[in-house]
Parts: structure tokens; sequence; C-alpha cells
């Protein structure tokens, strides 16, 4: 199976191939041949689900307060990666775990904990916000390799993948901020060197 599926939004149209990106995926998923999960897997995909709605709330209300691009594009971004792993949780019979929640909403204690301490941090000042932004994302290619790394399944490698490189272009997106911005970042989950390398890279377009 090709592991890397097409993810080519220019900004005019985003809204389009975001459509169209999620409709990939869902392709992706429904031609799969599904097999059970260990208790590993599913707990991934739970976690990672709740993972791309931390990114998609605090993005969001970061937009609103900052209104710069990056929190308004990335958090349609990020509603794509939601839709993914919901369809993967779907497929696989398995429940949502921020079913019915709105903007801001966890039912775990943790989630929510991390949720409001990003999203305060975030409203404090631009700088934070780029600071949060790069963190998200940073946890977020973290949480997905060490995810992928517990499964066999393509269905679901198909879709960290194509996660992670949606990860690797906001970490960018971001880091062009904290440059702009005259401020610095160390990361905290990715090691060092692994955090340069995607930060200094070329944005990743079409295959
Ligand atoms: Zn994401
Ligand atoms: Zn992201």
């Amino acid at each position: 199976m090709n592991q890397s599926i097409g993810n080519c939004w220019g900004n005019r149209e985003r809204n389009s191939h975001q459509q169209a990106h999620l409709a990939q995926l869902r392709a992706v998923i429904a031609a799969s041949t599904i097999m059970p999960l260990s208790q590993a897997e599913r707990d991934d995909l739970s976690l990672m689900r709740e993972e791309e709605k931390i990114a998609r709330d605090v993005y969001l209300r970061l937009y609103d307060r900052w209104r710069i691009p990056p929190f308004g594009n990335i958090s349609g971004s990020e509603q794509v990666h939601m839709d993914g792993i919901l369809a993967l949780l779907e497929r696989h019979g398995l429940p949502d775990p921020v079913q019915g929640l709105g903007i801001g909403l966890f039912h775990d204690q943790e989630m929510q904990a991390l949720h409001d301490r990003l999203l305060a941090q975030g409203l404090r000042s631009l700088e934070d916000a780029i600071q949060v932004g790069l963190l998200i994302e940073e946890l977020d290619i973290a949480d997905l390799r060490a995810a992928a790394a517990r499964t066999d399944k393509p269905e679901v490698l198909a879709i960290y993948a194509d996660l992670e490189q949606g990860s690797r272009n906001h970490l960018r997106a971001f880091y062009r901020w904290m440059q702009k911005l005259n401020t610095n970042y160390v990361p905290t989950h990715l090691m060092p060197g692994d955090f340069k390398s995607i930060a200094m890279s070329e944005h990743e377009m079409c295959h």
C-alpha cells in the first residue's frame, strides 16, 4: 500500500483540498482488510483522536485571539486529522473518546488539564502562542511515531504517516513564525537533532 497520501493544499482552495484529502483517507480505510486490534493499538487510536482535538481546539481559540494565518489554516487541517482517526475508530467498531464534546472539552481529566494549560499559555502573548504550536506539533509527531511502532495494520500506519507529514509541515510553519519573532524554542518531546532537522527542512507537498 502506498503510505503517503496526497497532500497538495493551496490557500485559495484549502477547504475543497481538505475535503478531498479526507476522502482519500477514508478510501484507504474503507479498502483495508480489517484485522482485530490489540489493546495497545486501541489505546493509541483513542489517544491520537484526543490529541488531534487538543490541537484543533487550541488553534481555534488562538486564531480568535491572535488572528494570524497558521492558527486559522492549521485548525482546519487538525479537523481532517480528527476525522481521519475517527474513521479508523469507526471502521474498527471502537467508541469515540470525544463524542459529542464541544470546543475545549474533554472527558479525560489529563487531556482537559493539558488543553487548559496550553490554551492559557497561548493566550498570554503571540510568542507564547507560537511556543504552544511548536509543543503541540512535536508532541503529536512523537506520539504518532510511538503509536506507529506499536501497530502492523497497514491502514493505521497509512493514516499515522499522513498525520505525521501534516504535523511536520505545521511545525515548520510555527518555526518560521518563531524566527520572525526572534524567539527560541527548546523541544521536550523530540530529540533536539530530530526537531531541528524537521524544522529546517522543506515543506512537504505533493508526491
Ligand atoms: Zn494533527
Ligand atoms: Zn498539527
